[in-house]
């Protein structure tokens, strides 16, 4: 054979060889491509008993590990899903958000776990769904001499977000800072509500800060003039991350106890929100 002539069948020998893999290949290949522009759903959940009874349930599950902060990503009715453990509190779960939204681009992030109730309507095994989310521990003291003591129902509410300058002295941040929950995952946990059986569902305002309040009089301070409804130690510093990134987030908290009515600690009830929890992904994801 000439060399031109081998040139030319090794040249045929390629395209076919070529036409056949893409042809064999073609249908899992845009397949897998579809699965990669779906962004994934993250749910969040500070301590192993408000985690790992969701993370059981995802199908396909891979373990990913960064730092202290555990990711189980599967899917749930085909659509991929991530449950995350991010421990408790608020530097925690800034961490963990950022972490997240960095490495997955999520679609929509729902922290969800156990509260205190701040409303003295509310039950154990009530859940309250975070149309708002607000920030317990930025407080800006009130100004006292030496000897003069210490007045916490003084303290006024203090907005880090106001503005770059000092938020010791500007005005301006003398004010509420509260993250709205997302409409289209508020919508979605809404329609499932009815499938709580164990208590009722509500809107309300998520009160997060690293403290466990057990004054009854500081707990009715927030509720009046925060409009809490229910106390944690991660949802606003979740959403403080989240809309920085402009990343739809909805805080979904069921009340473990409520000191202002007498309800005491029961940690099964983190179960049970993952359970309703679970409901409002498979919503999302089918209106999605
Ligand atoms: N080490 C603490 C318990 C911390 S548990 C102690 O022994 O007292 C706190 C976790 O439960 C946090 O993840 C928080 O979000 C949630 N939580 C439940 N009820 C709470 C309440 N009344 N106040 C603050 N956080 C509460």
């Amino acid at each position: 054979m000439s060399y031109l002539a081998r040139t030319l069948t090794f040249v045929l020998f390629s395209i076919f060889l070529l036409a056949g893999c893409s042809n064999n290949e073609s249908a899992p290949a845009e397949a897998s491509a579809e699965e990669e522009t779906q962004q994934p759903i993250l749910i969040q959940g500070p301590m192993p008993i408000e985690a790992e009874n969701f993370a059981e349930r995802l199908e396909n599950v891979e373990e990913e590990q960064s730092g202290t902060f555990v990711f189980y990503k599967g899917t749930v009715d085909d659509y991929p899903v991530i449950v995350m453990k991010t421990g408790k509190g608020m530097e925690n779960t800034a961490a963990a958000t950022a972490l997240a939204i960095e490495k997955f681009t999520p679609a929509a992030i729902i922290n969800q776990g156990t509260s205190g109730g701040h409303d003295p309507e509310l039950n154990v095994f009530d859940i309250v769904l975070g149309e708002r989310t607000v920030n317990l521990g930025s407080l800006k003291t009130g100004s006292r001499e030496e000897g003069e003591g210490i007045a916490p129902t003084e303290w006024i509410p203090m907005d880090l977000m106001a503005s770059e300058g000092s938020a010791g002295e500007d005005p301006d941040a003398e004010n509420i800072r509260y993250f709205e929950g997302d409409k289209g995952l508020l919508e979605a946990a809404k329609a499932v509500k009815e499938t709580h059986k164990e208590g009722k569902v509500v809107e309300g305002t998520i009160g997060s800060a690293d403290v466990w309040n057990n004054e009854v009089d500081r707990i009715q301070w927030f509720h009046e003039n925060f409009g809490s409804s229910v106390e944690e130690m991660e949802g606003a510093a979740g959403a403080q991350i989240a809309k920085a990134y402009d990343t739809p987030y909805l805080g979904i908290r069921i009340l473990s106890n409520n000191k202002t009515n007498g309800g005491e600690y029961n940690p099964e009830t983190a179960a049970s929100n993952q359970d309703y929890v679970y409901e409002v992904v498979k919503e999302y994801i089918q209106n999605k």
